[in-house]
């Protein structure tokens, strides 16, 4: 059962196709996708739930959306197989990062659902005062891509109820698993049927039905760049609200007085967490001249150290990626970068043997790849770093930027002024000083430039979810009297 509609499960009555396990090559299962009467239905549903649920008060949301946490921990065994057997990640990165990270947001945004408060500017007049009401938009339609589809979810799912609205989630096709475990939960904690539906299917025929649905009120994306121009472009004929969290290429950038050996282990960490398909993953590393042979060679020693093999193993380090089409075009960058006269210090291949049927690929560290070249450039999403030298912290800087994206960056230096330069004048999202990739549920995740705009986690994403009502309250008509003398005595 794919489609979860209405607080039912069903298959759908769309296309059939095979989901292939990447980590062997063989099929998992046959799944039904959703037509556009089953996104209808999904829809309708949540309309129909909006008044109940927006209607609430923040306890009663509240108090539902942490026994939704409560569930979630019950089934923490269980998201953690299929997130890992669906994605080809490590079952090591499900247990310990996407299933706890999830049940988090879950708690943060049940307390959060308390706090959503509107500021006003006091009394206007005599007698008179505003008051600002935060309200829900409706019924959001929300887009998730295959790279950590639980978390995903959570991050769309929890702010949205959480201030009062209803949903419809698409996930991937590639992972609808935990997406539909994710709502079983919610059923199981009582959450009311209609608030969270999950429709499974293609973005071409579910995903823009939903994005270009009249009932829809807002549309809540995270994927690709180059789809992501797709909705706004989609949501801009009916002018519906629209939040992307798109692509990213994080630079990480080793200033001279870093400490090398904590760099090049933030370094390899960074770049091939989740197989490196993670937007947030270090992807750029640019290094100042005095460090970087030392940090290069131990950048190398430690990748060749990463244990590559079956994600359901819990020794493995870096399991498969997504999909053998997808591991052909991580191979193929480094293969052109070497073409152009890059050299590959670590990796750079697939590795053989027992893996050899699955869609792996080793941790690689390519050097001597110009800034402009497509490697640097552009998002590889797989377990492959670059590195560059720099000489002057305005050519450090200067590097980090240079790229569309914005979306995460960290600068490697125990230099206060340093620290605080960075921070300022790199262009992203979230800069972290001596770290790479940590999130946590109270502070926000959202893009600069090419990689979106918006807000996931922490109350920052309210604003997503929210509209702002300024109602202004006048004790009778002489509180407006002075006004409404100018236009008319
Ligand atoms: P993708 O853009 O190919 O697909 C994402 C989702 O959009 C999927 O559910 C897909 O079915 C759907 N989709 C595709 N075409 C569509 C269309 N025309 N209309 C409506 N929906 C459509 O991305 P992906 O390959 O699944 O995920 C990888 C990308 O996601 C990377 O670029 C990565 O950086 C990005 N990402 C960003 C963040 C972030 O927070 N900024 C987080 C995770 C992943």
């Amino acid at each position: 059962m794919h489609q979860f509609i209405d607080g039912g499960f069903r298959e759908g009555r769309g296309d059939e196709a095979k989901r292939i396990n990447p980590a062997t090559g063989e099929t998992a299962e046959t799944i039904r996708y959703a037509s556009i009467e089953d996104v209808d239905q999904a829809v309708a549903a949540a309309a129909r739930a909006f008044s109940g649920w927006s209607r609430l008060a923040p306890a009663e949301r509240s108090q539902a959306i942490h026994k939704l946490a409560a569930e979630l921990e019950l089934r923490a065994g269980e998201l953690a197989a299929v997130e890992s057997a669906q994605t080809g990640k490590a079952i090591r990165l499900a247990k310990e990062f996407d299933v706890p990270g999830t049940v988090d947001n879950a708690s943060f945004f049940a307390g959060a659902a308390r706090q959503l408060q509107g500021l006003a500017a006091g009394e206007y007049g005599a007698g008179g005062t505003s008051m600002i009401r935060r309200e829900p938009i409706g019924v959001v339609g929300s887009i998730a891509p295959w790279n950590y589809p639980l978390q995903m979810a959570a991050w769309k799912i929890l702010p949205a109820i959480a201030a009062g609205n209803t949903i419809v989630l698409k996930p991937s096709e590639l992972t609808p698993g935990t997406s539909l475990l994710f709502a079983e939960a919610a059923k199981a904690a009582g959450i009311p049927d209609g608030v969270i539906n999950i429709v499974t299917g293609p973005g071409r025929g579910a995903g823009e039905h939903l994005v270009t649905h009249p009932d829809v009120a807002m549309t809540s994306f995270t994927g690709s760049t180059a789809v992501g121009r797709r909705i706004m472009e989609l949501a801009s004929r009916s002018a519906k609200r629209v939040h992307l969290e798109l692509g990213g290429k994080a630079p990480f950038v080793v200033f001279d007085d870093a400490d090398v050996d904590a760099a090049a282990h933030g370094a390899v960490a960074g770049a091939i967490i989740n197989g490196g398909q993670d937007c947030t993953a270090a992807t750029r590393a640019y290094i100042q001249r005095p460090l970087f042979d030392a940090f290069t060679a131990r950048v190398t020693e430690l990748m060749d150290q990463v244990v590559v093999g079956d994600p359901t193993d819990d020794d493995t380090d870096l399991g498969s990626l997504i999909s053998h089409a997808h591991r052909d075009k991580v191979a193929g960058f480094v293969e052109r970068a070497r073409g152009y006269g890059a050299r590959v210090l670590a990796g750079g291949a697939a590795p053989g043997g027992e893996l050899a049927a699955g869609a792996y690929y080793r941790p690689t560290l390519v050097v001597d790849a110009a800034q402009d070249s497509e490697i640097v450039q552009d998002e590889v999403f797989g377990p492959v770093l670059t590195a560059l030298p720099f000489d002057t912290d305005d050519e450090g800087l200067a590097l980090a930027n240079d790229t569309p994206y914005g979306l995460a960056a960290s600068a490697w230096t125990r230099d206060l002024e340093r620290s605080l330069r960075a921070s300022a004048e790199i262009q992203a999202g979230c800069v972290w000083i001596n770290d790479h990739i940590p999130i946590v549920s109270e502070l926000p995740h959202g893009g600069y430039k090419a990689s979106g705009f918006g807000k996931d986690m922490s109350a920052y994403s309210f604003e997503e979810y929210t509209n702002i009502k300024h109602v202004m309250l006048g004790r009778d008509g002489s509180t407006h009297k002075a006004w409404q003398d100018t236009v008319f005595r």
